[in-house]
């Protein structure tokens, strides 16, 4: 791998940074790592840490981190051009999303100086994991009833409760916790965020098993946790504030390349189909006018994603407009995954070796997309959002 690449300097121009990404990625991105590629193998963690270590280490991680914290120092627009590339090539998602796109943002904006020097590089420099303990068995959608209790005891706090659906718990390092201080019915009052070393005395992992047979998300429960003062991120009772930033990042910025994500998968497809004459001619018959809707809904994507970072560059907050983007994101390759489901279940044993691939690839896709709808937020809560935030409507 190419680690040593020179990084371009942005005020060179825009163009210069998204050829710099285009190139070094073409140079060293390995086969066996790009899901369209016939010597495709699922690569294990490892693999992919040290993958996105060189990443980061070429210049496309981090982009708009403070230098000062191991990050880049760029803009959102370099940000967008490196995700743009990014996406161009099926390459294996995060295995340090929540780490490098939820918990890193979050504890810039409401973290100690001390705290930013301790948890940011290691995020970038692939040395930290990171996982997302909000949703409980009660409190999904309506994270105002959740019921994690953390009691302060001098300088220290007593955590006790259950998280589930907990993505990447048992490889996590830290846990971006939120609990209450007060009782369920101070609603979004008392609560209160932290960052908790996963390996604190009295947390248990039970892994989840999920319809694709990965145990990918897990429960965790928190039996008199004790962590230092040290571990809070903001204030007490700063936590819901804090919370609704996370998934506003969560909704509006994080993989932006998704639109040019989408668009390579599509390409992967109609490519496949075109290498095996049955399916080439069942592709143009069957399927053309929906593939034609699947690259309209992309390119409406890619405009909205492109209108958000101009919006977020003129100093405009994102707020509720998060909900659209997540909705339209998630909705639309939903729909497209079970169009190349349709598809790929036409492909048989001797089918070529490319369209195989591309069934292997849109089955976990397929299955996958079903939690695209559910994971950030529902549609329902987005619509929600939407009507009320957005379009002003009436809550009845
Ligand atoms: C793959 C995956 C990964 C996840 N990873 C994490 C993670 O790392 N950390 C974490 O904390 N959570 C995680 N989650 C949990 C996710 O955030 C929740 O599943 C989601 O917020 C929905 O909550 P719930 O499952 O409790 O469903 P509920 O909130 O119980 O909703 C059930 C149904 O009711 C509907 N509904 C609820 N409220 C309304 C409303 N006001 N109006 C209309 N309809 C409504 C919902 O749309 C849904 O159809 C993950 C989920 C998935 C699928």
């Amino acid at each position: 791998m190419d680690t040593n690449a020179a990084i371009p300097d942005p005020a060179a121009g825009r163009d210069v940074y998204r050829r710099h990404a285009r190139q070094w990625l073409a140079a060293n991105l390995p086969a066996q790592m790009r899901a369209d590629s016939l010597e495709y193998r699922t690569p294990t963690l490892q693999e992919c840490q040290a993958w996105e270590a060189a990443m980061h280490r070429a210049g496309l991680a981090g982009m708009t981190w403070p230098t000062v914290y191991g990050g880049h120092g760029l803009s959102l627009v370099e940000h967008l051009a490196v995700n743009k590339e990014v996406g161009r090539l099926l390459m294996p998602e995060s295995v340090s999303s929540i780490g490098k796109e939820l918990a890193g943002p979050i504890i810039m904006t409401v973290g100690t100086e001390a705290q930013k020097q301790r948890f940011l590089p290691s995020i970038l420099a692939m040395q930290a994991y990171w996982c997302q303990g909000f949703s409980e068995p009660d409190a999904g959608s309506d994270l105002a009833r959740l019921r994690t209790r953390a009691v302060q005891e001098g300088d220290a706090w007593r955590i006790n409760g259950q998280k589930i659906w907990t993505s990447g718990a048992a490889k996590a390092h830290y846990c971006l916790l939120l609990t209450r201080t007060g009782v369920v019915a101070d609603r979004h009052r008392g609560m209160l965020m932290f960052a908790v070393p996963m390996d604190t005395p009295g947390i248990r992992v039970v892994p989840i098993k999920s319809i694709d047979g990965k145990t990918s998300f897990a429960e965790v429960f928190f039996d008199d946790v004790i962590v230092p003062d040290s571990a809070r991120l903001g204030a007490p009772d700063e936590g819901w504030t804090a919370a609704t930033r996370v998934l506003g990042i969560e909704r509006a910025t994080n993989r932006m390349y998704r639109a040019w994500r989408f668009e390579a998968e599509l390409r992967f497809l109609v490519q496949a189909c075109k290498s095996d004459a049955r399916l080439s001619r069942l592709l143009d018959a069957q399927f053309a006018r929906q593939i034609g809707e699947v690259v309209c809904q992309i390119d409406g994507l890619k405009g909205l994603v492109e209108r958000s970072v101009e919006q977020l560059m003129a100093g405009d907050q994102i707020g509720a407009r998060g909900s659209l983007t997540k909705l339209y994101w998630s909705e639309c390759h939903q729909a497209f995954a079970g169009l190349a489901l349709g598809v790929v279940s036409q492909v048989r044993p001797d089918s070529s070796a490319l369209a195989r691939r591309a069934r292997e690839h849109f089955t976990h896709a397929y299955f996958f997309s079903r939690a695209e709808t559910i994971y950030a937020g529902t549609s329902e809560v987005q619509l929600d959002v939407i009507a009320q935030r957005i379009l002003k409507l009436p809550k009845d």
